[in-house]
């Protein structure tokens, strides 16, 4: 899944469709009725965590982004199609992505406290919730999209090295003024990899996420695949487990 760095920049990318009426709509693997876009205007392109909000006048579209899905703005690709959306002046087009509608006042689904690199993001919030699973790992704490909203692989994997925390340490073993500060970095790599992701420099800021040796010993890096740490990697010697 796309992490919300990469979502926000997609709003910025997309903002100028903000206002404009849709004239058309393409996609036939929605699980909802496309035409109930046409001629509806967009009223604003908001984020929560991995997921982008379309919001139109009485109802929402939600998108999330698997590993395999993208977008294009006014350009078509060669990939299945899942929703394009004509407006006044140009298209946008999403491919492999999973869509929702909903009815509901966005602020009665969401908890945007729980998203990492939102206004409303409340820190104490997280940490309340994390002293509530202390026999959870803190790598699978970190990618709870209640807690953590918006927080994926890379994201995570970039925390916990730089705390020097192991991934499979339990959240009620790991000292609280570390969990505190794992919390505001959490937030601070998360707006760094926005700027890396707008200067395009983002794999170079890696430090183990995708990588094959750790930068501090040069010793290869551990990978996880399974389903508490998907995709993961860190370093078994430079990060504490603590259990
Ligand atoms: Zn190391």
């Amino acid at each position: 899944m796309l992490e919300a760095p990469s979502i926000i920049l997609l709003c910025q990318q997309a903002k100028h469709f903000i206002g404009q009426k849709v004239t058309a709509i393409e996609g036939d693997e929605t699980d909802f009725e496309t035409s109930r876009l046409w001629n509806c205007p967009l009223l604003a392109l908001r984020t929560f965590g991995k997921e982008l909000l379309l919001c139109f006048p009485n109802f929402t579209i939600s998108l999330t982004f698997p590993p395999s899905a993208a977008f294009a703005i006014n350009a078509v690709e060669n990939l299945p199609l899942h929703l394009a959306i004509r407006f006044e002046k140009g298209s946008i087009f999403f491919y492999r992505t999973q869509s929702t509608l909903i009815e509901q006042p966005i602020e009665e689904v969401y908890d945007f406290r729980a998203e990492v690199m939102n206004e409303l993001w409340d820190g104490d919030l997280a940490y309340e919730k994390l002293l509530q699973i202390p026999q959870h790992s803190i790598g699978k704490a970190l990618r709870c999209q209640n807690i953590f909203s918006g927080v994926g692989n890379k994201i995570s994997d970039e925390v916990l090295y730089r705390l020097k925390i192991h991934p499979h340490s339990l959240v009620g073993s790991i000292p609280k003024a570390k969990l505190k500060e794992l919390i505001d970095e959490t937030v601070k790599i998360s707006f760094e990899m926005l700027d890396w992701l707008l200067d395009g420099s983002a794999e170079n800021h890696l430090l183990v996420h995708n990588k094959q040796l750790c930068p501090g010993d040069l010793r290869p890096l551990k990978y996880e695949e399974d389903d508490e740490l998907e995709n993961s990697y860190y370093c078994e010697q430079c990060q504490i487990l603590f259990r």
